[in-house]
């Protein structure tokens, strides 16, 4: 039976720009829009991947689409071709500059190369090597230089002076996990005031439903067998020393957020965990689970110097604001240069400033599309009964339809069909 997908429309909001707020170079009083927004009961893997490919994300079980159009920050959607992704110098530097620490620890001066070259015969490395390696000549293959220093992948005839280990588990509570927020959130974001409940209400809670992965081969152990909500866990010589939260979903793997213990900063891990995750999906891809293909990196905000880092991995990809359809992260540049806005499709709505030209004229939603899009009227012993929206009490309540059109809206169409509204 296929997951049915639930969730409580919350209509549009704002908040203070994170982006260009008091730590940034512009004033703290600049204002992020969101189109709609609504708590998900439950979201099938398959309608959130549709979500995040319209603009869409999720912080816990708040999914939300930033109104690009009215925002200081405007948060284009990037997604990262994995499968033609190749590391630049700099990013392969980081790769090589982690394992050499892992291998030889701090102060040995030995060459990258010669490191890499001792412990790239591993035997256990994942089948998919050999096309790997013929496509990327003459640089190793991305999965075997970013498993290269795993205890689970480092040949038994190779010392490394660090036991490294990255393993995924489910998206669970742990004080551990607790603890590392905590460092990292008053170390790096300068941010003291957290609670467990904070931590679980951002980084724990998902509201995607586990389905299996269509393998069409037996996937190495340390691939997962289920789309679904992740940790990533970085364990150095035992200790928890980073984690990212990913969502695995059929076409991409999507980066929700990512942590580290500061003492390890000069490592760079926030990028290296970047790459790691586009080898994820490029190896679940390569186990035969072919509709994978991406690695969605967030939003990229053009106006800060601190996201643009995102535009470094290529081949990555924009989604135009209006039409989601995906433009070459290059070609978009001389547009998001220009102006605040910047619409790919149709440049004749990119916008300069100043930031917000108010509310667009309403979006009108056609009466059969109303008669598809579904509310809960009762919920008894486990049955759900649904109605059409427009014979719902919610439907008479004006901010309820407000609420209601905002999010049909954002979802467009296809995906208003596929929630059920509560
Ligand atoms: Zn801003």
């Amino acid at each position: 039976m296929p997951v049915v997908s639930v969730g409580m429309p919350l209509g549009p909001g704002c908040s203070t720009c994170g982006y260009c707020g008091p730590l940034g170079e512009r004033s703290s009083t600049e204002t992020s829009f969101k189109k709609a927004g609504f708590i998900a009961s439950q979201l099938s893997c398959r309608v959130y991947q549709k979500m995040i490919y319209r603009g869409w994300r999720r912080s816990g079980t708040y999914c939300y689409a930033p109104d690009l159009r009215r925002s200081c920050c405007p948060q284009y959607t990037i997604r990262l071709d994995a499968i033609a992704f190749k590391p630049s110098r700099s990013q392969r530097k980081i790769i090589n500059r982690w394992n050499h620490f892992v291998m030889q620890g701090h102060k040995s001066e030995a060459s990258n190369l010669l490191l890499l070259q001792g412990i790239s015969s591993s035997p256990k490395l994942p089948k998919s090597e050999g096309n790997a390696s013929k496509r990327d000549p003459p640089n190793l293959s991305l999965s075997t230089s970013i498993h290269a220093a795993e205890s689970d992948f480092v040949s038994s005839n190779a010392t490394a002076r660090h036991q490294f280990k990255v393993t995924l588990e489910p998206s669970t509570y742990s004080e551990e996990k607790y603890a590392l927020y905590l460092l990292y959130q008053r170390e790096v974001h300068h941010d003291p005031y957290n609670t467990p409940e904070d931590f679980k209400r951002f980084l724990v809670k998902s509201p995607l439903i586990n389905e299996p992965i269509p393998y069409t081969t037996s996937p190495p152990d340390h691939l997962p067998s289920q789309y679904g909500s992740f940790h990533q866990m970085y364990r150095l010589d035992g200790e928890l020393i980073a984690m990212g939260v990913i969502d695995i979903l059929p076409e991409c793997v999507s980066s929700v957020y990512f942590m580290y213990d500061p003492k390890h900063e000069k490592y760079s891990l926030g990028k290296l965990s970047a790459i790691r995750e586009a080898s994820l999906a490029r190896e679940i891809h390569d186990a035969g689970a072919i509709t994978m293909t991406s690695l969605a990196m967030g939003f990229y905000i053009h106006s800060c110097q601190k996201m643009k880092y995102k535009g470094g991995y290529s081949p990555s990809y924009l989604a135009d604001p209006e039409k989601f359809t995906w433009f070459p992260l290059a070609d978009c540049i001389s547009q998001l240069e220009k102006f605040r806005y910047a619409a790919f499709v149709h440049p004749e709505h990119s916008l300069e400033g100043p930031q917000d030209p108010g509310e667009g004229p309403p979006v009108p939603v056609s009466e059969e599309l109303l008669d598809e899009v579904m509310v809960i009227y009762s919920m008894q012993q486990g049955a759900i009964s649904i109605i059409p929206i427009n014979l719902s009490h919610q439907w008479n309540d004006e901010y309820n339809r407000e609420e209601i059109l905002s999010c049909v809206n954002a979802l467009g169409d296809e995906l208003a069909r596929e929630i059920i509204f509560r």
